[in-house]
């Protein structure tokens, strides 16, 4: 299956909840959310049914892979992952997936949207650690700090972002938005760091049976 290249406050009508996936507009009286509330996509209105056990576990499913941007396969993988580690197995998956160097970037307001950090990163513009690592993907760990990579093009776009960022730096990341922005990552995420409404023991449930 391929990106979905449609339109994305599509994907938030069909969750009905803000999903952060433009950049300034989610934050605007222009967001569709804000516009028509938690209405469902479609030129005819239908009411939200109530959820079966199977629907409410399948929207929450899809709900958390639009926020990140990650297709099945890949999800399935973090589940993998987070089954086989010690732990609660619902707060390492969020913990995976909150970890991905898109996610940081995104966070951390190099870019306005997590697909903008995609691409940020894909296109070679920045570096963890030091060294230029363009894989969205990539698992960040404790202690590592993220750069810009020292090119005019790269520092002025970021830049431009940084100033129109108004969200929060989480509280596992550090900002210094001196002379070239750098990023730490103090800590590894954990569930209380995500910043939509999620509850991950439905997504284990569906993708245990
Ligand atoms: Fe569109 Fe952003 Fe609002 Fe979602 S949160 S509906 S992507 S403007």
């Amino acid at each position: 299956m391929g990106r979905y290249t449609g339109p994305v406050c599509r994907l938030c009508r069909r969750e009905g909840v803000k999903l952060f996936l433009k950049s300034l507009r989610c934050d605007s009286p222009k967001c569709a959310i804000e516009r028509r509330g938690d209405q469902q996509p479609g030129m005819h209105v239908v009411k939200r049914r109530k959820l079966s056990d199977y629907g409410s576990r399948l929207r929450e499913k899809q709900k958390v892979k639009r926020y990140y941007g990650v297709f099945e396969r890949q999800f399935r993988r973090y589940m993998d992952i987070a089954g086989r580690s010690k732990g609660n197995t619902g707060s390492t998956l969020m913990s995976l997936l909150e970890r991905r160097l898109d996610n940081i970037v995104h966070r951390l307001g190099f870019a306005g949207s997590r697909r903008q950090a995609r691409l940020l990163v894909a296109h070679g513009h920045i570096c963890v650690n030091g060294r230029k690592v363009d894989i969205p993907s990539y698992l960040v760990s404790a202690g590592d700090t993220v750069t810009v990579k020292s090119r005019p093009k790269s520092l002025r776009f970021v830049r431009q972002n940084l100033e129109g960022f108004t969200g929060r730096v989480p509280e596992f990341l550090t900002l210094d938005k001196q002379d070239a922005p750098e990023g730490k990552v103090v800590r590894l995420p954990g569930i209380e760091d995500v910043s939509i409404p999620v509850d991950p023991a439905l997504i284990i449930e569906l993708l245990s049976k």
